[in-house]
């Protein structure tokens, strides 16, 4: 590969591109008249965002059809399916905007845009009955917040469905409500000891609105706030956050300040491939944030077209703990937008997990996985067994809507077409141990 790489001097400044400026791109002459035609019919209905970073270090322009990163980033045409894809080709045709808008809206709504229950069951609420919609709290000690200011990444992941759905608000001010709301949720429920802040990507904000939001965690002394952890591709995806951003020091000296004050900050890093973590920007990246005294852990889905092979996840962990992160999990791909395109059936996941947990050392068997996210919880599937003859699959609770669920055995009928958890049957007919408090759980709110 003849990618461009990052000196030592350079200060890169962020461009980013939308699908209207990405045919000015002298790679894109590369892609053909065609395939930019289909990205376009694709980009109306799922997002598309790129940087220079990810176009200029990362892809492989001499063969992009077969790049794992150049996939990840730039939408492909089978993300939709046929029929989607038809209805909004010919909407584009018409070049009536509104009805343009309205088409890609209805294929939206089709694709499932708020999985496993985060619209009904996670939406927290104050003692005063205030809703807290910048909140999910799901697990008892993990608490989501969602700052208004990071709801945007600086590049999509092409399968990702959590985009902005608010901009333009007058940022310090919003800031400082919601972090009054999030520190006085925790003083209401001490059992949480977790705040992770996602979004989009928090690392999206400058340094000085970011600090508005730790200030107010740190200053509030809660005493059971052990945990500060920042859900984050900028590792991965703009590593120039931490090395010459003009925020880059003030953010590493906020980060210096969490752990001084005795809180541990966890990265939670989202690497999709080994290819994200070979540059020396992101060498160095990892290194300065490492040195504020933040853990790196690190994160991905498993996804057809971009990873789907147990020996790339096995170079990708090793050269995450020789750089000091700590493997953390392997998702299976949410059943929302482009999983027809990205899944993976859970028989197969299971597969390429232990292919390459079975190839690593020790101290990259931390991750666990293959993991869905689903309604009653983190489920992972921990293997394929007999139980008295029978052919099942052996699934776990990582984390439960009860606490009482996780680390419980369970098992499922063989099912080698299922790619989630409500596609998968009780071994030996009934249902799931957990259905029935589910129910209970959902009726409750
Ligand atoms: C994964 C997740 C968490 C964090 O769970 P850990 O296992 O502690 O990392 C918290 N909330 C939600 C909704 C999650 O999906």
């Amino acid at each position: 590969m003849s990618l461009q790489e990052w000196e030592w001097g350079q200060r890169p400044r962020l461009s980013s591109y939308t699908l209207s400026n990405v045919r000015g791109l002298p790679q894109a002459a590369a892609l053909g008249e065609d395939r930019l035609a289909e990205m376009d019919v694709v980009a109306h209905v799922l997002p598309f965002k790129a940087n220079n970073y990810v176009v200029e270090n990362l892809i492989d322009w001499s063969r992009p059809e077969a790049d794992p990163m150049f996939v990840l980033t730039f939408p492909q045409r089978g993300m939709l399916s046929e029929a989607n894809y038809a209805e909004m080709a010919a909407a584009l045709e018409t070049r009536d905007k509104k009805h343009i808008d309205e088409t890609a809206n209805a294929i939206r709504l089709r694709l499932n845009p708020h999985p496993a229950g985060q619209m009904e069951l996670n939406v927290p609420r104050l003692a005063d009955g205030t809703m807290l919609h910048g909140m999910q709290h799901k697990y008892r000690e993990t608490c989501l917040f969602f700052p208004s200011q990071s709801q945007t990444c600086h590049a999509y992941c092409s399968f990702c469905f959590r985009w902005p759905q608010f901009v333009g608000m007058d940022g310090l001010k919003f800031a400082m409500r919601e972090s009054e709301q999030l520190v006085q949720y925790l003083r209401e429920h001490p059992e949480v000891t977790d705040v992770l802040f996602t979004g989009g990507d928090p690392m999206i904000m400058r340094a000085g609105v970011f600090a508005t939001y730790v200030n107010a965690l740190l200053e509030a002394r809660i005493p059971t706030l052990r945990t500060i952890r920042i859900g984050t591709k900028a590792l991965s995806y703009w590593p120039y956050k931490f090395l010459t951003d003009e925020d880059a020091g003030d953010m590493l000296d906020l980060f210096g300040r969490v752990t001084q004050a005795g809180v541990h900050l966890a990265i939670m890093a989202h690497f999709n491939h080994v290819t994200e973590m070979r540059t020396r920007a992101c060498a160095e990246a990892i290194a300065r944030v490492r040195a504020t005294g933040a853990q790196i852990r690190t994160q991905s889905p498993l996804l057809a077209h971009i990873n789907d092979d147990g020996d790339m996840w096995a170079a990708m962990w090793t050269e995450q703990v020789r750089r000091g992160c700590v493997p953390y999990y392997m998702f299976v791909v949410r059943d929302t937008g482009a999983q027809h395109y990205f899944g993976v059936p859970l028989v197969r996941a299971h597969g390429i997990f232990t292919q390459a947990y079975r190839q690593v050392s020790g101290l990259a068997r931390t991750v666990r996985g293959p993991s869905m996210s689903a309604t009653p919880g983190k489920v992972a599937v921990d293997g394929i067994v007999d139980v008295a003859g029978r052919r099942a699959m052996a699934l776990r609770f990582l984390q439960g809507r009860d606490p009482a669920w996780v680390g419980r055995p369970f098992y499922a009928e063989y099912d080698e077409a299922a790619s989630w958890l409500d596609g998968l049957r009780p071994l030996g007919g009934g249902e799931f141990f957990f259905e029935a408090r589910l129910r209970e759980m959902r009726a409750a709110r």
